[in-house]
C-alpha cells in the first residue's frame, strides 16, 4: 500500500489526515520508520530528517540507549499513581544538567508545563500581566495562541475563548526600548516575562547581546519572573539549554522536545521556594502521565547520553559544513538566501529583495522573506529525499554525519538549480 492509499485512509478517521495542525501543510508522505538521521517511508523512499519530528529527535530516530532503557522500564509498568525511583533519578539528572534549577516537575508536552509555568509566576507574585514577544509560541491553547499578524492579542483560532488574551503585553524581540516602556507603564501588574531565548519558531531569531540580560534586570527590579520557554532550545544549544549558552539565569524554565529523546516528556524547573507553592498544593499541577516510568527512563537515558558523549562540537562542526554548502548552492544558482540562527537549530529564508539579506532581529521583519516560496521549495526537497520544516527551520541531530550532509546539499542543488 502506498503513501497516497495510506493518505486516503488517514484522512477518513482523522481530520485532515494529521494529528496535529502543524503538519496540515507538511508532505503527505507516510513513514515507517526512522533510524538515527533517516527517514523511510512506504513507498520504500528514504529521506534524511532536519526536521527530527520538530525538534525532539536529537540524538536521531531510535537511539539505542534510549530504546533500550525505555523498553525495559516498560516490561516493569508504566503508572502507579505514585512516585518511582526512575523519576527520582530522572529529576536529579535534570536539576544536574540544567545547573540553575533546583527542583523538576515532570509533563507531557511544552504546552501544559508552560501553563504550569504562567500559572506558578501568578500564584508568585500575585500578578496577572505577562510581557512576551510577537512571534513566539507557547503552545496551542486558548489563552497563549495568538495570530501576531492579526494583532498583538488577536486569537488564531476559531472556537477560541478569548478571555484572557488582554493580559499579555506583546513587543517585538530584541526592542529593549518596548520593553523598558512596557515596564515603565505595567511594571507592578508584570508577573513575568516568557521568552524563547531563540525564536526557533518563527526564523530562529537569537536573542541581541544584552537583550536577555535586559530582561533579567528588568524582572529582578519589578518583582516580576523571567521565564524561559526552553522547550526547544533546551539541551540543544548546550547541555544547560539557552540558559548556560547565553549565561542568563531565568527564574523558571521549560522544556520538552530533546528532553527524552523523542518520548513525550515536558518539565518546568525553578528555584524550591517558587516550586514549594506547588508542593504545598497552593498551586495546582497534576497529570495522569506524567514522569511514567517510560518517561522518566528516556529523560535519565537521553541525559545520559548528552553527559557522557556530548554532541555538540559535532553539531556545529556539521552545521557550518552544512551552512557554508547551502549559501554556496545558493550563490552559483542565483537564489538569495539568507541564513540564521545557532548551530543545532538555524533558518533559510528567501529575501524579497535579495539586496537586503541581513539578518532578521524580530518577527515584524520576517516579513522581508518570501515563506511562501521557500515554503513550495521544501515540498520539492521532500521529492529529492530531503526532509525539512516547511517554515525554514532545520534541526541537526547528534546522528547526523558526513554522508547526511552531502546527500542534503545534492538535494538542495537539485530542486534549487531548477527553481532559481
Ligand atoms: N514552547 C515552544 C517554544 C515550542 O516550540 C513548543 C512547540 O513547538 C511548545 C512550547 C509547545 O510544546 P508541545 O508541542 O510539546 O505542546
Amino acid at each position: 500500500m502506498n503513501s497516497e492509499t495510506w493518505r486516503s485512509r488517514a484522512e477518513a478517521v482523522i481530520p485532515g489526515g494529521v494529528s496535529s495542525n502543524v503538519r496540515l501543510s507538511a508532505p503527505r508522505t507516510c513513514f515507517t520508520r526512522g533510524s538515527g538521521a533517516r527517514l523511510f517511508d512506504v513507498d520504500g523512499r528514504e529521506y534524511v530528517d532536519y526536521l527530527l519530528g520538530q525538534g525532539p529527535a536529537f540524538l536521531g530516530h531510535g537511539h539505542p540507549e534510549v530504546t533500550a532503557a525505555v523498553a525495559e522500564a516498560t516490561s516493569r509498568g508504566m503508572v502507579f499513581g505514585a512516585q518511582h525511583t526512575l523519576e527520582i533519578e530522572a529529576a536529579e539528572a535534570l536539576v544536574e544538567a540544567i545547573g540553575w534549577a533546583e527542583q523538576v516537575r515532570f509533563g507531557v508536552s511544552g504546552t501544559e508545563s508552560d501553563q504550569g509555568a504562567l500559572r506558578l509566576a501568578r500564584a508568585a507574585t500575585g500578578r496577572r500581566r505577562v510581557l512576551r514577544f510577537s512571534g513566539t509560541y507557547h503552545g496551542w491553547l486558548d489563552n497563549v495562541l495568538i495570530d501576531f499578524q492579526a494583532g498583538p492579542t488577536s486569537p488564531a483560532s476559531e472556537g477560541q475563548s478569548e478571555a484572557s488574551l488582554s493580559e499579555w503585553i506583546v513587543v517585538p524581540f530584541n526592542d529593549r526600548t518596548a520593553v523598558e516602556n512596557a515596564f515603565a507603564e505595567h511594571g507592578e501588574h508584570i508577573a513575568a516575562v516568557i521568552v524563547e531565548p531563540v525564536m526557533c519558531n518563527n526564523g530562529v531569531i537569537r536573542a541581541a547581546p544584552g537583550f536577555l540580560e535586559l530582561l533579567r534586570s528588568l524582572c529582578t527590579r519589578n518583582g516580576s519572573l523571567l521565564i524561559f520557554d526552553e522547550v526547544i532550545t533546551g539541551f540543544r544549544l548546550a547541555r544547560g539549554g539557552a540558559a548556560e549558552f547565553f549565561g542568563v539565569t531565568p527564574d523558571l524554565a521549560v522544556y520538552g522536545k530533546a528532553v527524552a529523546g523523542g518520548w513525550p516528556v515536558s518539565a518546568m524547573a525553578g528555584s524550591k521556594e517558587l516550586m514549594d507553592l506547588i508542593a504545598s498544593g497552593r498551586v495546582n499541577h497534576s497529570g495522569t502521565f506524567n514522569a511514567s516510568t517510560m518517561a522518566a527512563a528516556a529523560v535519565l537515558a537521553t541525559q545520559k547520553v548528552l553527559r557522557e558523549q556530548p554532541p555538540y562540537d559535532g553539531i556545529a562542526a556539521h552545521s557550518a559544513t552544512l551552512t557554508t554548502g547551502l549559501a554556496e548552492i545558493a550563490e552559483r544558482h542565483g537564489l538569495p538566501l539568507a541564513i540564521q540562527g545557532v548551530n543545532a537549530a538555524f533558518h533559510l529564508g528567501i529575501p524579497k529583495d535579495p539586496a537586503s539579506a541581513s539578518p532578521a532581529t524580530c518577527y515584524e521583519e520576517l516579513a522581508g522573506l518570501d515563506l511562501a516560496r521557500y515554503a513550495r521549495l521544501s515540498h520539492r526537497f521532500a521529492e529529492e529525499g530531503l526532509w525539512v520544516a516547511g517554515r525554514g527551520v532545520w534541526y541537526i541531530s547528534a546522528a547526523h554525519n558526513a554522508s547526511d550532509a552531502e546527500k542534503a546539499l545534492e538535494a538542495f542543488e537539485a530542486v534549487v538549480s531548477k527553481d532559481a
